[in-house]
């Protein structure tokens, strides 16, 4: 129907107008109810709370989504970090999934996994994942050893979720994105120099705004997927990770071609520096930089190269024999990436889209 179109299509303004005009018809009506609510949830704002909760006042304790909406709560009240709340909705959504029929259980919802370990985890920061800051951790800007980052478990989900869809996308070759029309408004960027430095833990994840004036200094960790946007996992001068999403960076051929040109550009070790930084809600309700217009961000490949994949040290280097894109300072940073982090599987698609 129209209005999840328009939400997969991050549209979600209109999505919303065209809601509230079907609304106006049919006040009561939980399907209406409920893509608004999404569709609101993409920004993160006290509304989307509010519109959940119509939804939960008017559906059936049985309908599917009721386990869901209270798990939307649970993950924005997790992004502004409120634990009790949090913590409420999340019971009341495992509590809710009791009314449902057979036939939802178990009942799926994507962040669900996560929001579990928050709640069982009470007494750690719910901002773990987001906020997290690892600086205590680090040793020198980029640069950390394999047992620091070991021990960061932020560093380990993101990379994980990264290469989960990596290979979700990698299965589905034929999928067709639709194109997010450049800003047609954006200035001209400002020069590199003339900008303020700003790190992630800097940047308030409740507020949608830009950084106006700032510059965010970091390094790709990860390889990217490719969907409306060009996907990764990036990391800055303190060892926080958050994930990268770019628009209309030019690529050209079929979609292979596509996928080709960006693992290549977006690479591990690559730097990138952001310009007027600007962090949101994705649809997953989770944090993203989101970059719209390409020319807000210079990368430096200089000596990427020269870097390991998977712990980022400078050292002599020995590519994976079968993929030839990923290299290695050591047999146990190739052992932890084989086995932990899923290269065994990513490997072939390496190979494939880069042959
Ligand atoms: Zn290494
Ligand atoms: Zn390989």
């Amino acid at each position: 129907m129209a209005i999840s179109r328009l939400i997969v299509d991050e549209d979600f303004d209109k999505a919303i107008a065209l809601a509230d005009t079907a609304l106006e018809v049919l006040p009561q009506s939980t399907q209406f109810l409920y893509l608004r609510a999404i569709a609101l949830c993409m920004k993160p704002s006290p509304e989307c709370i509010k519109a959940l909760d119509e939804f939960l006042a008017v559906a059936p304790k049985d309908h599917d989504k009721f386990p869901a909406c209270h798990y939307r709560k649970a993950s924005y009240y997790i992004c502004v970090e409120q634990k009790l709340k949090f913590a409420d909705s999340f019971k009341a959504g495992l509590e809710s999934e009791k009314n449902q029929l057979p036939c939802f259980l178990p009942y799926q919802f994507p962040m669900k996994d996560l929001l579990m370990k928050f709640y069982a985890f009470g007494d750690i920061p719910v901002n773990i994942v987001e906020n997290q800051s690892a600086s205590n951790i680090t040793s020198t800007p980029f640069s950390s050893s394999l047992e620091n980052l070991m021990s960061n478990p932020q560093r380990k989900i993101m990379l994980l979720k990264n290469r989960e869809l990596f290979l979700q996308l990698a299965a589905r070759p034929n999928d067709k994105y639709n194109t997010v029309p450049k800003p047609a408004n954006f200035p001209k960027p400002p020069r590199l120099a003339s900008l303020k430095a700003i790190t992630l833990k800097d940047i308030n994840p409740t507020i949608d705004k830009m950084y106006d004036g700032y510059v965010l200094e970091v390094k790709i960790i990860d390889f990217s997927y490719l969907m409306v946007a060009i996907n990764t996992v990036i990391e800055d001068e303190n060892g926080d990770i958050q994930r990268l999403a770019v628009y209309n960076w030019p690529l050209k051929g079929d979609r292979k071609a596509e996928i080709a040109e960006a693992i290549k550009t977006f690479r591990p070790n690559v730097m990138v520096s952001i310009i007027n930084p600007y962090m949101r809600l994705s649809s997953d309700m989770k944090n993203i930089i989101r970059v719209e217009n390409p020319v807000y961000i210079r990368l430096d490949n200089t000596s990427a190269d020269q870097k390991c994949t998977f712990c980022g040290k400078e050292a002599k280097v020995l590519p994976c024999s079968k993929c030839m894109m990923v290299r290695y300072c050591s047999k146990e940073c190739q052992r932890i990436d084989w086995i932990e982090f899923k290269h065994k599987e990513m490997c072939e698609h390496l190979k494939n889209y880069l042959s």
